[in-house]
């Protein structure tokens, strides 16, 4: 996805910032207020409306439903508080789970340059990963369920963002495939005579597994 670009009014008060008082963030009054409006906006559209972490989508703008997120925190490096590359939108599920943990392989200097590279980070990081490289979702009968495909930025982020609490919801299936399985044979029981060829497609299209999740 794209990084912002600020402009304007929204410029000149990131390159106000002194890179130390992230506590700014957080006023209500002032220039960050219109600025955090524009990031949000900004990376609504650059994520078609889904969180970075968990991939789901809501079709709200508003700051209830997204926080923007500090890839890195800001409370441990402040000095990233407007680093484009640094900012995404994530579900407030996601967010409050990830909160402040470190996200980096090797720890670096307060000062040091953006680690610009995806090597660096531990979980997968919106601006440098393929997300379905790492963790697929798997979507049936409306429930969602993620998995991790490695043992390293899969397994990480899945973590981190308690990903798991999806999965919750197939705590009565053993496996997939028993859910499949399940739900075709309840499906068989309760299908209609008269059932037409359309009625068993929308059926069927609702067995289907994948979901688009890459930016
Ligand atoms: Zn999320």
């Amino acid at each position: 996805m794209k990084p912002i670009n600020f402009d304007g009014v929204d410029a000149n008060y990131v390159g106000s910032y002194n890179g130390i008082d992230h506590e700014i963030w957080n006023h209500t009054k002032g220039p960050i207020v219109a600025l955090r409006h524009s990031i949000r906006a900004h990376y609504l559209i650059e994520q078609k409306f889904r969180c970075a972490y968990c991939r789901m989508g809501k079709k709200e703008s508003h700051g209830l439903s997204w926080d923007v997120e500090h890839i890195i925190p800001k409370s441990t490096h402040p000095k990233y508080l407007f680093e484009p590359e640094n900012l995404a939108l994530a579900c407030k599920e996601c967010n409050l789970s990830k909160l402040n943990k470190g996200v980096l392989v090797k720890n670096i200097a307060d000062n040091a340059e953006y680690p610009r590279v995806p090597g660096a980070f531990t979980i997968i990081h919106p601006h440098y990963d393929t997300y379905s490289d790492h963790i697929e979702i798997a979507v049936l009968a409306q429930k969602v369920s993620h998995r991790p495909k490695n043992r390293g930025k899969g397994k990480e982020t899945f973590i981190i963002c308690d990903l798991v609490r999806f999965s919750y919801a197939f705590a009565e299936w053993e496996d997939f495939n028993y859910a499949i399985v399940k739900e075709f044979s309840d499906y068989i029981k309760r299908c209609p005579g008269d059932a037409t060829k359309d009625d068993i497609v929308r059926f069927m299209s609702t067995l289907n597994f994948t979901v688009e999740t890459d930016f």
